[in-house]
């Protein structure tokens, strides 16, 4: 069988350039520019990388970027504070606090401080308890990237047995809802489950959201099975410098999987893209458009 890459990238340049077109038009009709805020504590890495990725690409859409970047030691008390104010702002439309963050804050507060109308991470409770029950909700995006990119290579996603391995809050937990959402039967696998290579391979699409490299083997895939890589994992070359590898051993699903996201290209670009759909989300619903 020939396996096919799943081309996230382009997927989401698409996606993108259709979001870029509905803002020029909410600025022309409504006069209505899309407002996304990014907060960043600290100097972590890879969360500039992010952040900088994300600032670019909201503004290449036309729509308004404010970034606030806070020194590490920042207390916790001016983290909440800059949120009230962000949460008021009515150029503001949607309110991202990169994660991590440095060890005096409590993530879960600061979550739970944003607006959840605002909440374009989609990782509020009420956000989170609105998929659960099946209301509008804003989604988190990497769960959302990877629905969009199942519907448009698959169409209806109506009985098919999803097997979703990781049950984070952030991945694993609402790629789960969403597949429920479009009518899969879905299991949801983490590390004390048993078998997993078995329970693995009952699915016609598999979730790989671990965190561990090349975990899922070839033999673990139902063979025709739509293969969604989440992970991102960086492990050393032979010649000293590194690269990115999936949750699944990319080589041995050739063959075996029908459709398989690669990584990188695979599900990763899907991530800012959707965040970008979520602030337009968030933008229209504020303003009564949606
Ligand atoms: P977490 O570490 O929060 O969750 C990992 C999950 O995997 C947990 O539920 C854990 O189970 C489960 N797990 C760990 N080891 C095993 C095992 N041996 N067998 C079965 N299950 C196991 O990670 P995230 O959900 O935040 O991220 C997952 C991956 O996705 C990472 O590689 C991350 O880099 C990547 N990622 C990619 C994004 C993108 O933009 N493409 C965005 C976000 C994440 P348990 O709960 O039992 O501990």
């Amino acid at each position: 069988m020939e396996t096919k890459p799943i081309d996230g990238k382009a997927f989401a340049a698409g996606l993108r350039a259709r979001i870029a077109e509905e803002v020029a038009g909410l600025k022309a009709s409504a006069g209505l520019t899309p407002g996304l805020a990014v907060v960043l504590v600290g100097e972590d890495p890879a969360s500039q990388v992010y952040v900088r990725n994300k600032a670019a690409q909201t503004a290449e859409a036309g729509m308004a970027s404010f970034e606030y970047k806070l020194a590490a030691d920042t207390p916790e008390a001016d983290v909440l504070a800059l949120v009230a104010k962000l949460n008021a702002d009515p150029a503001v439309h949607g309110i991202l606090v990169q994660l991590p963050l440095p060890a005096q804050i409590d993530a879960n507060k600061v979550i739970a401080a944003i607006d959840p109308a605002k909440d374009v991470d989609g990782f509020h409770v009420v956000n989170a308890g609105r998929l659960a029950v099946g209301l509008d909700a804003l989604v988190p995006c990497t769960p959302l990237g990877c629905i969009m990119l199942l519907k448009h290579h698959l169409g209806s996603l109506s009985g098919l047995k999803a097997v979703v391995v990781g049950r984070s809050n952030i991945v694993g937990k609402p790629a789960a809802q969403l597949l429920l959402k479009e009518d899969c039967t879905v299991t949801i696998a983490h590390s004390r489950t048993r078998d997993l290579p078995a329970e693995c391979r009952t699915a016609d699409i598999l979730v790989a959201a671990v965190g561990r490299p090349e975990m899922v083997r070839g033999d673990w895939i139902k063979p025709g099975a739509t293969v969604i890589d989440v992970g991102i994992n960086r492990v050393p070359k032979d010649d000293g410098k590194t690269r990115l590898v999936g949750d699944v051993a990319y080589a041995e699903a050739q063959g075996i999987a029908g459709l398989i996201t690669p990584v990188p290209g695979g599900v990763g670009p899907m991530t800012i893209a959707c965040l970008l759909q979520n602030t337009l989300t968030a933008a229209k619903r504020q303003k009564g458009l949606a």
